[in-house]
């Protein structure tokens, strides 16, 4: 049988407690900088191990480098300027990852769950489920292996609800903003966290003081709608997710991001437009308009190019930044829209 709980890595530990494991282990303490090292700017590349004797170097890279993700399929688009990735995780689960390049940076997208537990009905992982939480390691491993030392940026769009996999997203967040070699050492304002609207976890990712940027999954301005959409707004409405969106956003300094998926004749006529402009307005605020990636059997789709266009101006006509992200990958397959959106 397949074990259930990722093994013991590296990445699942803070400094003191990967000096302490190293200790426990029988090595001196100094090993764990040079394991973390070799993993956060070498990539687990083990010939890169000079620091460490030839005759130790599989031993301790087996019992702290255990590889965590499989490859399985890679399949690239654009001219192979975006590549997604179907990663095995070792109980045999499958998460995705996407890796965009653009002129000037280099994204990640990231799956902080396998499944996700919120059953949002436009989306495809909202209908599959949970199946478990990921490890921090499982999360920090897909920018670590996938990216190799290329990405500027990482979002956490992929599959899953980051807030609700908390110990697990902050430990993560550390070792991808952390610097060489205790982590990649990715710039805090190249990180983005997107949540559904968890509130209580919008409040203690705000405390972490860790100034991530944060991304709100809103997608209707009105209850009504939103319960449908969203499932979570009948636990916490649209009042109480931006007023947490604007205490992220005045703790932290940083825009909130507003994600709205545009869907047609449910959640894109102009009189949402006004109601959305008139609770931004004036606020540390962005919108980023995503067109509605149909998921299979789905009845919904992506709005017109009119009514778009209509939504932009609109918006701006609060004085609301408002950009359209481009959907990446779309052609890579219909289940990959949400992992191949772009924070523009
Ligand atoms: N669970 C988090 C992060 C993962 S989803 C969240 O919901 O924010 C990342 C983004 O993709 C979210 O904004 C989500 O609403 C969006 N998304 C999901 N399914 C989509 C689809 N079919 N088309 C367009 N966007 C989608
Ligand atoms: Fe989960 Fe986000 Fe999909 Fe909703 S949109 S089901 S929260 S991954």
């Amino acid at each position: 049988m397949r074990p259930h709980k990722p093994p013991r890595h590296l990445a699942d530990l803070d400094p003191d407690e990967r000096r302490a494991a190293l200790v426990e282990a029988g090595e001196p303490a100094y090993r764990a900088e040079q394991l973390s090292r070799n993993y956060f700017a070498h990539y687990g590349d083990l010939s890169a191990m000079t620091d460490v004797p030839v005759r130790d170097r599989d031993r301790l890279a087996a019992d702290f480098l255990p590889p965590l993700l499989e490859d399985i399929r890679t399949i690239e688009c654009d001219g192979g300027k975006t590549r997604k990735t179907v990663w095995r995780l070792g109980d045999g689960s499958l998460v995705e990852s996407v890796l965009m390049h653009y002129p000037d940076r280099v994204t990640m997208c990231v799956s902080s769950q396998a499944g996700c537990g919120m059953g949002c009905p436009f989306c495809a992982t909202g209908q599959a489920g949970l199946t478990r939480n990921l490890s921090a390691a499982e999360i920090v491993e897909q920018v670590v292996v996938g990216g190799r030392g290329v990405v500027d940026n990482v979002v956490f769009m992929g599959m899953g609800e980051p807030l609700a996999n908390y110990p697990a997203l902050i430990r993560a967040l550390h070792g991808l903003v952390d610097p060489v070699p205790a982590g990649l050492g990715i710039g805090r304002r190249h990180i983005t966290v997107s949540t559904v609207g968890l509130v209580p976890g919008i409040d203690k990712l705000a405390a972490e003081g860790l100034q991530v940027t944060l991304a709100v999954s809103l997608h209707a301005p009105d209850d009504e709608l939103r319960d449908t959409l969203v499932p979570i707004n009948l636990r916490w409405k649209v009042a109480e997710v931006l007023d947490a969106a604007w205490r992220y956003a005045s703790s932290s300094g940083r825009r909130v991001s507003l994600e709205y998926a545009m869907i047609r004749d449910v959640n894109d006529q102009p009189e949402r437009a006004h109601l959305l402009g008139s609770l931004l307005a004036g606020r540390l605020a962005h919108v980023n308009l995503i067109p509605l990636n149909p998921t299979p059997g789905s009845a919904w789709t992506a709005t017109t190019p009119e009514r778009e266009r209509e939504m932009v101006r609109i918006l701006r006509s609060y004085g609301v930044p408002t950009t359209v992200r481009d959907t990446r990958g779309r052609e890579i397959d219909g289940a990959c829209g949400q992992l191949a959106a772009t924070v523009s």
